[in-house]
């Protein structure tokens, strides 16, 4: 098969033997790339229209206990400074979100041990109590089913959670020996069937990743059918055991968004803030290579700087309200405009399939 062939496969048939992905993914033109993004707009705007979804990110906690080798936020980075947001500077958050527009909230931290079920339980109720409408994402990392189940009925409907890589020898490249890829993807499946809505997702260009974890990846998104995909490149931060490895490129993000639109029509694909900070017109970028949400900061101004994931994070100087209409501008400018809506996945609530 030549490329052309393997992308109009991929955009027929969602699928692609695996040899011919490979050879795809090790090898393309500029303008190859280019078909393969404009097929991936065509699949977009068909299932979503031109409409890009936002997600609020309230960033609560920077305090974390893992280790994970690529994260700032570890806890073997002494210099990182930790803060906690209140429950009601959280609500605040919440409210200015509102008012923005935003129907979707996104709680993500470190792994912090201090909110305990009972903690994040009263915050996500009261949140569904103030904001009936809105939808509930969390992004706390690995928790028991007990508690996935508490943080469900208490309200949350979506879940964050980024398997990192589908390869077991590279996970253990990424993280210490006390976590472990079966862990990551038990919780993954505790959460598809408590019946949250499931995010997963990887770094792009993270130390030791070759091709064949990149089938890995792929082939483990075909199989388990997230409703969404966080992807973004791998950042070094200067203060983790990565920081002198080389990011993640734009291209390769790109070509990645590209390839999961087609492979997973319906998947809420986010053009992530790393993507943004790797280059200033990333997430534009990744809009027109198959990407349909946006993912705008609304933790306070004050604590931006304090949850580094990786250095030159973008976005952390703005007020919510700057950052909103920063991101109307960028979005407009690709073509598509911001709809104010939950922004379900395609599918989601029917059968549940897409
Ligand atoms: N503690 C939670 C959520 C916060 S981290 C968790 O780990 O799931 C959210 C995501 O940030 C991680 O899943 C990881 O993919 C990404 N991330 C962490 N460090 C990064 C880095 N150096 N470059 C790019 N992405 C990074
Ligand atoms: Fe903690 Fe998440 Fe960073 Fe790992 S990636 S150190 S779990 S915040």
């Amino acid at each position: 098969m030549t490329n052309r062939e393997r992308i109009d496969c991929l955009a027929e048939n969602a699928a692609l033997p695996h040899a011919e992905l490979r050879r795809l993914l090790l090898e393309h033109s500029p303008a190859e790339a280019e078909l393969l993004f404009a097929r991936a707009r065509t699949t977009r705007e068909r299932v979503y229209g031109k409409a890009v979804w936002l997600r609020g990110l309230i960033e609560f906690s920077s305090y974390c206990k893992n280790d994970c080798y690529y994260c700032g936020l570890r806890r073997s980075n002494a210099k990182a400074e930790r803060y906690r947001l209140t429950a009601e500077e959280i609500y605040a958050c919440c409210a200015n979100g509102w008012a923005l527009g935003f129907r979707t909230f996104v709680l993500q931290s470190g792994e912090d041990p201090w909110f305990t079920d009972a903690r994040l339980c009263e915050i996500v109720a009261e949140i569904r109590r103030r904001w009936p409408d809105c939808a509930i994402t969390l992004s706390l990392g690995e928790r028991s089913r007990e508690s996935y189940a508490a943080l469900r009925t208490a309200g949350a409907e979506r879940y964050l959670l980024r398997h990192e890589t589908a390869n077991a020898a590279h996970y253990a490249r990424l993280h210490p020996a006390e976590l472990r890829l079966a862990s990551r993807m038990d919780c993954l499946l505790e959460l598809r069937t408590l019946g949250y809505q499931v995010g997963c997702g990887f770094m792009v260009g993270s130390p030791g990743q070759d091709v064949d974890c990149l089938l890995d990846d792929l082939e483990f998104l075909c199989a388990f059918r997230p409703q969404m995909v966080g992807i973004g490149p791998f950042l070094p931060h200067g203060e983790t055991p990565f920081a002198q490895e080389a990011p993640g490129t734009l291209e390769q993000t790109l070509f990645l968004l590209g390839v999961i639109r087609l492979l997973l029509p319906g998947v809420l694909l986010p053009a992530t803030t790393a993507l943004g900070t790797v280059h200033p017109l990333g997430r534009e970028k990744g809009l027109l290579a198959g990407a349909n949400i946006v993912m705008p900061n609304l933790s306070p101004v004050g604590v931006r700087k304090k949850y580094l994931l990786y250095d030159n994070k973008i976005c952390t100087g703005e007020e919510a309200a700057e950052c909103r209409l920063c991101l109307q501008r960028r979005v407009e400018s690709v073509g598509y405009f911001i709809e104010s809506a939950r922004g379900d996945a395609a599918g989601w609530g029917t059968d549940g399939v897409f």
